[in-house]
């Protein structure tokens, strides 16, 4: 048994001080130092001599760990442009990230607190550095493709990946399921990815309405996508318009990743359905997509994360970055409301999405844990003040145990 004694704990609901936690594998209590060390006398104790800040591990819902070798090579500001760079560095990028870039990745998340993420994988290159990450993994296995005639080939080779998946026997490990998106993916595919999913209760996740491009093309089979979709696929029309994509999930509560530019009805459809928006703001930056509405989510109560996406486009792995560009990318919101809000979309909120027994600093929930060096004693601005800084992690637990050295 360890029992940790913080200056202050960060809850759902803000700043918490006076308590200490004992756990193992999983948090024991949570009660005064006091009540701690006459129950547990024999446990080790760990405190600190300056203020520090206990808070749950960090989860990252969306991340594309293949094209983790990018840095310079694809094209910003535009998301089709960027499209195309990713179609003709596709091949190299995904060479060059070998098991020691994709191993290294997974270092600088955990480096940077994230305790889970989850990982959309389209080739499957990235299934054994996923087993083999510390964090805990939803691993979702992609399917794509928008020609009817392939449907059988690549519906096959999704499942051969999936049953991959499926043969990594370890805990904290989850194999799921991820469809492309509307503009990418067959009905018809989408249809069997989503009997495989409900059948075997995989979580799922989708990107939907990242780019302007894509609303033009889904609403009119116009648009940027229109010479791209004719180029490469000789096609004419959008294989599904938005709404017709979110019917194929009504039975289906799923991460929807981006969602920057969904109407109104579809906003409203979101929420009955019990589906998930994942915020990427520097993705969405960097690809000229705009910044999401976070207030019109709020009024339809649907569930918001935030996540980096992949290195192919974002300059980092990092939530507590991504966290302070997007307080600053919604600057009409409340200040220090948001960075609670934030805070909570990659802890409790992100674990109750992602189906992970973590995100909180609570009795029975995993001691997925990061332990801060604050510059002042916790006080209700901390939260503001942990996006802000870049606090030092004395230390990062996952299942209670110490992973930096
Ligand atoms: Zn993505």
């Amino acid at each position: 048994m360890t029992v940790l004694v913080p200056s202050g704990i960060l809850t759902p609901e803000g700043i918490v001080t006076g308590k200490a936690v004992a756990f193992e594998r999983t948090i024991v209590a949570v009660d005064t130092p006091g009540a701690l060390s006459a129950r547990f006398p024999d446990a080790e104790v760990l405190t600190s001599e300056s203020p520090t800040l206990l808070m749950p591990g960090l989860i990252n819902s969306h991340v594309h760990l293949e094209f983790s070798a990018n840095k310079s090579t694809l094209h910003y500001g535009n998301f089709v442009t960027w499209l195309y760079s990713v179609i003709e560095h596709r091949e190299s990028l995904i060479n060059r990230c070998d098991r020691e870039c994709l191993d290294q990745t997974v270092r600088t998340m955990l480096h940077n607190g994230i305790t889970a993420f989850g990982a959309v994988s389209s080739h499957g290159m990235d299934l054994e550095a996923a087993a083999a990450a510390p964090q805990k993994v939803v691993f979702f296995n992609e399917v794509i493709g928008s020609q009817a005639a392939m449907a059988d080939a690549l519906y096959n080779d999704f499942l051969q990946r999936l049953d991959s998946s499926k043969a990594v026997a370890r805990p904290g490990f989850f194999p799921a399921v991820a469809i492309h998106s509307p503009y990418s993916v067959h009905p018809a595919l989408i249809k069997r990815a989503l009997r495989v999913a409900n059948d075997e209760q995989l979580l799922t996740t989708a990107h939907f309405l990242e780019s302007p491009a894509e609303r033009e093309w889904l609403d009119a089979n116009s648009g940027a996508f229109k010479p791209f979709f004719n180029d490469l696929l000789k096609q004419d029309y959008a294989v599904n318009d938005a709404m017709g994509f979110l019917e194929l999930f009504a039975d289906t509560p799923t991460l929807m990743t981006h969602v920057v530019h969904a109407e109104s009805d579809e906003l409203i459809r979101l929420a009955q359905d019990g589906h998930t928006v994942i915020h990427c703001p520097v993705s969405n930056r960097l690809l000229g997509n705009g910044a999401i509405d976070l207030d019109r989510l709020e009024a339809q109560k649907l569930k918001w994360l935030t996540g980096t996406d992949g290195l192919s486009s974002n300059y980092g792995l990092d939530l507590f970055e991504e966290m302070k560009i997007a307080l600053f990318m919604h600057s009409e919101t409340d200040l220090l409301p948001l960075a609670q809000q934030l805070l909570n979309s990659v802890t409790v909120d992100a674990a109750a999405a992602l189906r992970l027994n973590g995100g909180r600093i609570a009795e029975e929930k995993d001691a997925d844990m990061l332990w801060l060096e604050l510059d002042h004693e916790p006080n209700t601005q901390t939260p503001l003040h942990l996006l802000l800084h870049q606090y030092d992690l004395l230390q990062i637990f996952i299942d209670g145990s110490a992973q930096k050295g």
